[in-house]
């Protein structure tokens, strides 16, 4: 990898005596889609927790295009362009799909969303456009209180996207998803990655998605990393097999 847009180093953090994530290190390259997979409490959560600024490690580092992640706020480290898809609440419900991505470009300006606002109408192509991009511009109308579960993510991608972010966390974007919307929410989020030159990562269950998808894959287990690799090598990996098999879990059975 030439220089990784997000290096994480020797990365820890305890809840009592639970060693949740015990001196994580990875590195991500501009546009590389990378998956973070391991059983449940593997420490996934808490590691995107610790890089968006919710949870300060105990120890390690998190340096991303050069500058110091730890120690910074949420709103300051989205303001330097790590963006999340955030869960299902953070889509106004009564408001109607393209309000809330306009909501979100107001965001990014620092303006308030108004009713009476002159700033909502400049936004309206804009927020268009990225509601085209994600498949949701025919919806555009529509309260998101009434959207299926997939559209709703695809909005929520596309809030995401609306302050332009280098690095997208996705924790666990395709839960609660039937296979085939799993499939098109992350073959979309594939070719935002080479169009825009983004930088994703993401957890996943589904073992068929990952290994479609993502460019490489770490693996975690009790909040250790303990495989990295492709998809070939992760597969054949013998401590990776050994956590999911030893946990009732294959690679052939996607976990709900
Ligand atoms: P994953 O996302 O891989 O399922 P988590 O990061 O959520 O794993 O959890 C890792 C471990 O840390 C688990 O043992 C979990 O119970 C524990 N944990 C996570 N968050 C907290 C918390 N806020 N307080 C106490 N323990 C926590
Ligand atoms: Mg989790």
């Amino acid at each position: 990898m030439a220089t990784p847009l997000l290096r994480v180093e020797q990365l820890s953090k305890a809840f009592g005596g639970v060693l949740a994530v015990s001196e994580v290190s990875f590195e991500l390259g501009a546009g590389e889609l990378l998956a973070m997979i391991g059983p449940n409490g593997a420490g996934k959560s808490t590691c995107f927790n610790m890089l968006n600024g919710q949870l300060a490690p105990d120890s390690g580092r998190v340096v991303f295009d050069g500058r110091d992640l730890i120690g910074r706020r949420p709103r300051e480290i989205w303001r330097m362009g790590v963006g999340r898809t955030f869960q299902i609440a953070a889509t106004f419900g009564s408001m109607t799909v393209l309000e809330n991505v306009q909501t979100a470009l107001l965001s990014r300006e620092r303006r308030v969303f108004s009713l009476l606002s002159r700033a909502r109408d400049q936004m309206r192509d804009e927020a268009l456009a990225l509601l085209d991009r994600v498949g949701m511009a025919e919806q555009a109308d529509r309260a998101c209180s009434v959207l299926a579960y997939g559209d709703v993510k695809r909005v929520e991608l596309a809030m995401a996207l609306a302050n332009r972010p280098r690095l997208l966390l996705m924790d666990e974007p395709t839960a609660g998803m039937a296979p085939k919307e799993r499939n098109e929410l992350m073959a979309l989020t594939r070719d935002l990655v080479a169009e825009r030159r983004l930088s994703v990562l993401f957890t996943e269950h589904s073992m068929d998605v990952v290994f479609a998808y993502a460019d490489r894959i770490i693996v975690l287990a009790r909040g250790q990393l303990i495989a990295e690799g492709d998809a070939e090598s992760v597969r054949a990996d013998a401590r990776v097999q050994e956590v999911y098999f030893g946990s009732g879990r294959t690679f052939e059975r996607s976990e709900a």
